[in-house]
């Protein structure tokens, strides 16, 4: 979590989907908070902590789970909260700069739970820190691909850090594994037919997408291409994009 050497987090909002999601497996079950005026702050257009959790609690409740509670508290009640936490902890001196209550009161408000995600929750894909569920239940992040759309070039199989999206052999297919989109949208940034998109909290609509095979009848190439119902072209996607089979010629003897 991105606390400062103050002990404080320099926005309330900046907690990640990632975050809240890692904290939450690791056993926090409320968040205690107080906050300035966020409206008059010049970063309040930035999605708020609020929104993140309504799309976690959504999921989380679709899957039976507990929600991740949110209370806001005045820093007056915090400050009181904060004083009779340490009394019962049997501290001789309770401190009273403004500065260690915030930093006692945000440890004593997550307990014994870490909340500095281990190492590598840093990189974890948030679909990965929040169980599977059942079919149709929404994860953080999930390619769909439009297999109208799609050309079967594979760019955006190549392009995906985290594998999300992959090729499959024998059948042939692409596999959509949303639980790994990290939402960097690197894939539809690469798709030059506009085919992917990336969905925010909702379930995925493709997991597997049948590819049949062809042969480019000008350049020879094997293909393949979405098994959307549609007669396979006998031109690979490059030379029906270019037409450049038609600059080839052959040479013959005499
Ligand atoms: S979705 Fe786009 S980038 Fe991916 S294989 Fe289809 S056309 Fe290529
Ligand atoms: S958004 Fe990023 S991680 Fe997700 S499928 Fe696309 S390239 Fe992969």
């Amino acid at each position: 979590m991105p606390v400062n050497t103050d002990g404080l987090l320099p926005c309330l909002h900046s907690l990640t989907t990632r975050q809240l999601l890692a904290i939450k497996r690791d056993g926090v079950t409320s968040l205690i908070s107080t906050a300035g005026d966020c409206d008059s702050c010049e970063q309040g257009q930035a999605p708020r902590l609020q929104e993140r959790l309504s799309s976690i609690n959504q999921a989380l409740n679709q899957r039976g789970l507990d929600p991740l509670n949110h209370g806001p508290l005045q820093a007056a009640k915090w400050h009181r909260l904060y004083l009779a936490l340490n009394r019962d902890r049997g501290s001789e001196a309770a401190p009273t700069g403004r500065r260690q209550w915030l930093l006692g009161g945000w440890s004593a408000a997550v307990g014994r739970a870490s909340p500095h995600p281990a190492a590598d929750d840093e990189w974890a894909s948030p679909g990965t820190l929040i169980p599977r569920g059942r079919e149709g239940q929404i994860l953080p992040w999930g390619p769909v691909i439009d297999p109208l759309a799609c050309t079967g070039c594979d760019a955006c199989i190549h392009v995906c850090p985290e594998q999300a999206i992959r090729l499959e052999e024998q059948p042939a297919a692409y596999r959509i594994l949303p639980e790994a989109c990290s939402g960097c949208r690197l894939c539809s940034d690469v798709c030059a037919a506009g085919a992917v998109q990336v969905a925010r909290w909702a379930a995925a609509t493709t997991e597997r997408l049948a590819l049949r095979q062809g042969r480019c009848a000008a350049c020879g190439t094997s293909f393949h291409v979405p098994d959307n119902g549609s007669r396979v072209s006998s031109l690979c996607p490059v030379c029906n994009q270019g037409n450049n089979y038609r600059g080839l010629f052959q040479v013959l003897p005499d």
